[in-house]
C-alpha cells in the first residue's frame, strides 16, 4: 500500500495536536481517511509522540519538541535535518527534497527560566511576531522546534532572526538572538 501524494509528517503531527486551521484540517482528514498508507503513518507518529511527549506542542508554524523526540524520528528512519544555532549565533540552512522534518536547536541557558517567549524580528530589529510561552525543557540547554516543512519549502532566500526572551514578573530578559540564513534547496552545496 502506497500513496502518491503522502501527507507531510509534520502536517500529520500538527493534525493530531489539533493545531491546523479548519481548512487544512478538513483536507488532511479527507486524505488520510481514504488512504491506508497515510492512516498507518499517522498511527506510527501518534504512537511515537505519545512515547516521548515530554514536550510536543505546536504553535502556528512551529512544532516544539524534545531532543528525544528528534532522536526517535531518526531511529524510525525519517529524514531529519538538524541545525544547532549557538547562543547569539547564526546558521546557514535549507530544506532538501527528501527531508521529513527540519529541526532547529536554539542554545541558551535555561536554568531558572520560567517562561520563554519567541520573537520574530524584522531586518531593522523590530518585533514582527511574538509567540508566548513556548514549550521547553529547562535542563536541555536549548529550545528545539521544527518549522512546518511546507512553509520552509516555499521560502525564498531569506534571513530570519529569532530572539528568545525569559519572561517573569519583572519583565523580559534577553536569553539570546539567533539568525537563520536560509537558501532554497541546496542540492550539491555543503551544509555548514
Ligand atoms: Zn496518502
Amino acid at each position: 500500500m502506497s500513496c502518491r501524494s503522502p501527507l507531510d509528517w509534520d502536517r500529520l503531527l500538527a493534525y493530531w495536536l489539533g493545531e491546523l486551521d479548519p481548512d487544512s484540517e478538513a483536507r488532511t482528514e479527507e486524505h488520510y481517511l481514504g488512504c491506508a498508507a497515510c492512516s498507518r503513518r499517522l498511527e506510527q507518529l501518534v504512537e511515537l509522540a505519545r512515547e516521548v511527549c515530554a514536550v510536543t506542542r505546536s504553535s502556528g508554524v512551529n512544532l516544539f519538541v524534545s531532543e528525544e523526540f528528534v532522536r526517535r524520528l531518526s531511529e524510525k528512519g525519517l529524514q531529519v535535518r538538524e541545525y544547532r544555532v549557538p547562543l547569539n549565533g547564526s546558521v546557514n540552512c535549507t530544506v532538501a527534497p527528501g527531508d521529513d522534518f527540519v529541526m532547529a536547536r536554539l542554545e541558551a541557558r535555561l536554568d531558572e527560566v520560567k517562561r520563554i517567549d519567541m520573537v520574530y524580528l524584522d531586518s531593522s530589529g523590530e518585533t514582527q511576531m511574538r509567540r508566548e510561552d513556548v514549550p521547553f525543557i529547562a535542563q536541555s540547554g536549548g529550545v528545539v522546534f521544527s518549522t512546518r516543512i511546507d512553509i520552509l519549502r516555499a521560502l525564498p532566500a531569506t534571513t530570519l532572526r529569532l530572539r528568545l526572551l525569559a519572561v517573569d514578573d519583572s519583565g523580559d530578559g534577553l536569553l539570546g538572538d539567533y539568525t537563520f540564513n536560509h537558501t532554497p534547496d541546496c542540492s550539491g552545496q555543503l551544509e555548514q
